[in-house]
């Protein structure tokens, strides 16, 4: 279904797992953000300070209590790290880092077998990274302007390229740019969490040649002082966010909380 109004979107989301509530025994729930994810915090399961109009201070997990069944609420990006770490590229791989290049920029870190949460979630895209000397484009991002996702996500190299990245050829001086951008937040992510294996995903990402050029930029950057992370491709593909959320529901599940 649609995502249009919060009230519309989780209503009908409701109503379809009352419609099926006898087979239903925990929900997971894997969403854009920024969210509440603290459990003693008054606005818990709600969408915080999103710029994606009517949903600040959505109350998300509020529109499933009704069904009384365990009840995980996370990030879209931990979710769907989850789901690679219990199914795809990242199984058996602790830690490990997943982040998605399209629209916007996000990571999920599973560290010792869980999401990493913290005073709020990791905000990975929202790194600040180093803007190339010879890169004039002051960055899209409403907030920071120039962080990783303010100069790589789809919607910065369709501003500063004036095309969308799909169009863009394999031979274009967008991708070696693109590339030492995307290595910059990898080497950053790799200096603070060590992850073991980081799986790049996400529409940008299919670009031929990206993941290749990424891997001998994250490399060069780390110039031999540690070890760089495997970076590989998501193996779950769109299937990841759904996933990620039955992974969540799992999670739930396990832990038997009605929240
Ligand atoms: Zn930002």
């Amino acid at each position: 279904m649609p995502t249009t109004t919060p009230a519309e979107t989780l209503g009908r989301a409701a109503d379809f797992f009352r419609t099926h509530a006898e087979r239903v025994a925990a929900i997971g729930i894997a969403s854009f953000g920024p969210i509440d994810l603290d459990e003693r915090s008054p606005t818990f399961g709600w969408v915080t300070t999103t710029p994606k109009p009517g949903w600040a201070r959505a109350n998300v997990v509020g529109a499933f209590r009704a069904l009384s069944v365990p009840v995980a609420f996370d990030t879209d990006v931990n979710g769907a790290a989850l789901g690679e770490h219990r199914w795809g590229a990242g199984h058996g791989v602790d830690p490990f880092v997943y982040v998605t290049v399209g629209t916007g920029i996000g990571g999920g870190a599973i560290v010792n077998g869980r999401p990493l949460h913290g005073l709020v979630h990791p905000e990975m895209g929202h790194l600040a990274i180093p803007r190339d000397p010879a890169d004039p484009f002051a960055g899209a991002c409403p907030y920071h302007g120039d962080c990783l996702e303010g100069l790589a996500s789809a919607v910065a190299l369709r501003a500063r390229w004036g095309a969308a990245p799909q169009t863009l050829p394999a031979g274009h001086e967008a991708w070696p740019l693109q590339a030492r951008y995307l290595a910059l937040g990898v080497v950053a992510i790799a200096a603070v969490l060590s992850p073991r294996r980081v799986a790049l995903g996400g529409g940008v990402m299919r670009a031929a040649g990206l993941l290749e050029r990424v891997r001998h930029e994250v490399e060069a950057r780390l110039a031999g002082y540690v070890r760089a992370p495997e970076l590989v491709a998501p193996a779950l593909g769109e299937r990841a966010g759904v996933l990620g959320g039955l992974a969540l529901a799992q999670s739930a599940l396990a832990r038997g909380s009605v929240q």
